[in-house]
């Protein structure tokens, strides 16, 4: 079959570790027999130098028409480039922004996982790690906290700020089947998030994935207040498969989860929109300090398209293939140098990764 996808490399590090996930899915291509086209989009620094903007109409409608969009990074050093000279609008990540609202991807997915042999690099205690933990962050991404009504005013003289917590039971719905699809894809066990003891959204939050549960009747389902989710990340992670929670709690607990893998370079993301169009990018950004010089770890965005293959085109044992080929690889001792940690091992940069990631594909 032939997919198309919009590829987006960005600023920095972005280009490098791009071609570097399009060389894996191309070789997971020969292998099983698909073929994947690839447009390159603008976005970021990259079309703030183009076009003037950080992504023009005509680049979201290329990403609009693809099957799906894998992205690198986008911005630059933050206290030092001409890109953030200008309103917030106008800066880098305004086009990751506008993408996101233009293509309406209201779901963001990010694996927590810990590989054995990464397991000196996670700050938790071994007996804490365990076995390890492999869960998956469904974050509701558009919202929330972050999108009601705000407004600041003088009440009798004193300074107030107030931010509005909004939900609809059609937005609650829409992210709950994601995740009780994703669990479907994994080990069947979805612990929803909330703060049901307090707020009036997340007792309506509870109502509706409870009447969601009733459609998966294979996956279990429990509610956990965020308050305990955050403490039992760090004391029981292994306990997590899937973690559904809103806008602001997931912002929180994904950056949590992900910290725990001990390995920024590593992490993968989705954000999907109701059907199976999904935009693939890792979790860290553009890394300006590494950029050009053959150091950036590639497998988050390796990862990515991993994903790709699985949530969009139903690809699964090609999914497999390249997250088994990254963890061959790294059983094999090659590292990038951000996740060298340990003795015996073989640092590589990040050209020579998804060379030996791709080798593996079979
Ligand atoms: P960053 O994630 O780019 O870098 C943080 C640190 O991690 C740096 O030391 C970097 O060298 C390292 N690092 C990140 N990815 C790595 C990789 N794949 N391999 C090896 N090392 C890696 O975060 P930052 O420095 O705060 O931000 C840099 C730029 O990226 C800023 O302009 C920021 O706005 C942007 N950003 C973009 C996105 C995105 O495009 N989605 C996300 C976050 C930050």
């Amino acid at each position: 079959m032939n997919y198309h996808i919009a590829v987006i490399p960005g600023d920095g590090i972005g280009p490098e570790i791009v071609r570097e996930a399009c060389k894996v899915m191309d070789r997971a291509g020969q292998v099983f027999g698909h073929q994947f086209t690839y447009t390159e989009v603008l976005m970021g620094g990259c079309s703030i130098d183009a076009h003037g903007v950080p992504l023009t109409e005509e680049a979201l409608e290329t990403a609009r028409k693809s099957d799906s969009v894998l992205l690198g990074a986008v911005g630059g050093n933050v206290g030092n480039s001409r890109w953030y000279d200008v309103a917030p609008n106008l800066r880098p990540e305004a086009g990751l922004l506008a993408m996101r609202k233009g293509l309406n991807l209201f779901a963001n997915i990010r694996p927590a996982y810990l590989y054995p042999e990464l397991a000196d690099a996670c700050p938790l205690k071994r007996e804490v790690a365990g076995d390890g933990f492999d869960m998956v962050i469904m974050r509701e991404l558009t919202g929330g906290l972050y999108f009601g009504k705000r407004h600041t005013e003088e009440v009798d003289g004193v300074l107030t700020a107030v931010d509005t917590l909004t939900y609809n039971e059609n937005e609650i719905r829409r992210i709950a089947v994601k995740a009780f699809d994703t669990a479907m894809k994994r080990r069947k066990k979805v612990i929803s998030v909330d703060k049901a003891n307090v707020l009036d959204s997340s007792r309506l939050w509870r109502k509706v994935v409870e009447e969601v549960a009733k459609d998966y009747p294979e996956v279990s389902l429990s509610h956990m207040l965020v308050d305990n989710c955050a403490m039992q990340l760090v004391m029981n992670p292994g306990q997590f498969d899937v973690i559904l929670t809103e806008n602001m709690f997931g912002d929180i607990l994904s950056d949590e989860a992900s910290m725990i893998t001990g390995s920024i370079g590593m992490l993968s993301s989705a954000s999907m929109n109701e059907g199976k169009f999904g935009l693939y990018e890792p979790s860290h950004g553009s890394a300006p300090d590494i950029a050009g010089k053959d150091l950036a770890n590639p497998i988050a965005t390796i990862l990515s398209s991993a994903m790709m293959l699985r949530y969009s085109f139903d690809l699964e044992k090609e999914a497999d293939a390249v997250e088994n080929a990254v963890k061959q690889v790294l059983a094999e001792g090659y590292r990038t140098a951000d996740i060298m940690v340990g003795d015996g091992l073989k640092e590589v940069g990040c050209t020579q990764m998804g060379t030996l990631i791709a080798d593996r594909i079979r």
